[in-house]
């Protein structure tokens, strides 16, 4: 027990570098699972290190929490099906927030019964209280704004993506002034809070703080969610570092700014990804679904083309190359095995077939990538976007599954879309395009799609995995 108190640095620094390394882990799928392991042990030893450390824990408070949390992690972890990852992390990362709260309230308690008793004895010993108490003061005033924004904020992403009808988009003339009122208000009350120590102006603060994570991203819609989960992610590290600096433990300062630096660093790239910049995302609230479902819905109804999947099985045992564009319906309709199968199949044909990956595709960053690694498609046939979309004008066939927004070819061509501007899977430039859809429903973001009404375009309607699996039928009963 005394080595490890002896050693807690040299512990808390191995945890750091097998931080570190799972980040980099996680930054390829070959390398995830690797990374994944790093992360586990990592968290052990500070787990570990931390209850060796700490004065006079309460023992059976904190494994009781830990064996709850287990409990409910382990079980939550077993049955959440693959499509409810994102609001599942969304939730997570409000326990984080609501955890910065809850630590900032409790040592600033407990510091106010020091102050009462200490101040005397500080004084005695040379220690200047007020500029002890001020660096003490700023770092949970951080902690604690940062983490109740990430609460409601995230409370609010885990409504929107799990489709709750509570988590309702907002919009108004009047959401930015409000917006702003509000954050300035929080500010005030946190400086007041900060130069005075005043309890009112702490809790005024925090209040104001929780309503604000709601009413800043309840206007953010569609498409620009998945850089607010990731962004919410970055937040949560920043609020745990927060809780680093209150309770002194270098090990959780380093992690959180890891956790937050890292969310930084991916909500830029998706940015990017995009073509919308942090700000347009955060305070445009442009995108909102229901706006932009009527607009579609204004228009008359157009012609499509559509086939079985017998005439698709065919035309692809053809080809001699297929990209196939996964996205959100792959997900929902749980078809990966079947997608991966007919994929092997082509390929015995001859057929080179390859997967193309939008950044956005699905409901989480990586998400096409994790489902096509749970069916063993080989990392080789996964190209990401800018890797591809110079191949489509020589692709005889593209195979859409479940895939929309990101594959709209309005994000080119109409100025007056709200996608315009985002990159895309050039789809429509490959000579024959296929589409598994169920209906000719909008997609995430409430658009209509120009592709599906294309003229080199089929639809073949009905649930992703069953088409597939007729598709992969009818190639074999073709004998092809
Ligand atoms: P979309 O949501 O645009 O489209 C998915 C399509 O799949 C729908 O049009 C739907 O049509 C079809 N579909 C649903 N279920 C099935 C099924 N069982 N079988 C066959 N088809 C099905 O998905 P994309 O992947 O193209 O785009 C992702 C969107 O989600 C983007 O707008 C992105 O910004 C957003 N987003 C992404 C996140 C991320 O991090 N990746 C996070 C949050 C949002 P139909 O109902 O007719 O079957």
């Amino acid at each position: 027990m005394d080595f490890i108190r002896d050693y807690a640095d040299w512990f808390y620094l191995i945890g750091a570098v097998l931080f570190i390394l799972t980040l980099r882990g996680l930054s390829g799928p070959k390398t995830a699972i690797a990374g994944n392991r790093y992360g586990m042990i990592a968290m052990a030893i500070a787990v570990l290190t931390t209850f060796f450390v700490a004065e006079n824990p309460v023992v059976w408070m904190i494994v009781g929490a830990m064996v709850l949390g287990a409990i409910i992690g382990i079980a939550r972890a077993r049955t959440v099906p693959m499509t409810q990852m994102p609001e599942t992390v969304a939730l997570m990362h409000s326990l984080v927030g609501l955890a910065a709260v809850l630590i900032a309230v409790a040592a600033i308690i407990h510091n106010n019964e020091l102050a009462k008793l200490d101040v005397g004895l500080l004084q005695e010993n040379g220690v200047n209280f007020h500029e002890m108490g001020k660096v003490h003061l700023f770092e949970l005033f951080v902690g604690c704004f940062v983490g109740a924004i990430t609460f409601t904020a995230s409370v609010f992403a885990y409504g929107k993506l799990a489709a709750k009808k509570w988590a309702k988009t907002i919009s108004g003339t009047w959401v930015k002034p409000v917006q702003a009122l509000i954050f300035i208000a929080m500010f005030a009350a946190g400086i007041h809070f900060f130069l005075t120590g005043n309890m009112t102006s702490f809790w005024a603060m925090t209040g104001l703080a929780l309503v604000f994570g709601w009413v800043w991203i309840a206007p953010v819609g569609g498409g620009d969610m998945p850089v607010v989960v990731s962004l919410l992610n970055s937040f949560s590290g920043w609020a745990a570092a927060g809780i680093g600096f209150t309770l002194e433990n270098n090990m959780l300062i380093v992690a959180g700014s890891l956790v937050g630096s890292s969310g930084a660093i991916l909500s830029y790239i998706m940015c990017k990804a995009m073509n919308r910049s942090i700000i347009n995302v955060l305070f445009g609230g442009a995108m909102g679904g229901t706006a932009v479902a009527v607009e579609a819905g204004d228009k008359a109804p157009r012609n499509h083309r559509s086939g079985s999947a017998d005439d698709a099985g065919f035309l692809m045992s053809n080809a001699d190359s297929v990209v196939i564009v996964p996205g959100y319906g792959m997900a929902q309709g749980r078809a990966q095995n079947a997608v991966k199968e007919l994929a092997n199949l082509l390929k015995e044909q001859g057929v080179t077939v390859r997967f193309a990956i939008h950044p956005v595709a699905g409901r989480m960053p990586g998400h096409m990538n994790v489902l096509l690694a749970e069916a063993d498609v080989p990392y080789e046939d996964i190209l990401e976007m800018d890797e591809i979309n110079s191949d489509f004008p020589a692709t005889d066939v593209v195979l859409v599954i479940g895939a929309n927004d990101v594959v709209n070819p309005a994000a080119k061509d109409d100025p007056s879309s709200p996608i315009y501007g985002m990159p895309i899977l050039e789809a429509h430039k490959a000579r024959t395009i296929m589409v598994i859809k169920r209906s000719m429903a909008t997609g995430y973001a409430g658009l209509d799609n120009d592709l599906f009404y294309n003229d080199k375009t089929m639809m073949i309607f009905g649930d992703a995995k069953k088409v597939v699996e007729d598709m992969t039928k009818a190639i074999n009963g073709n004998g092809h």
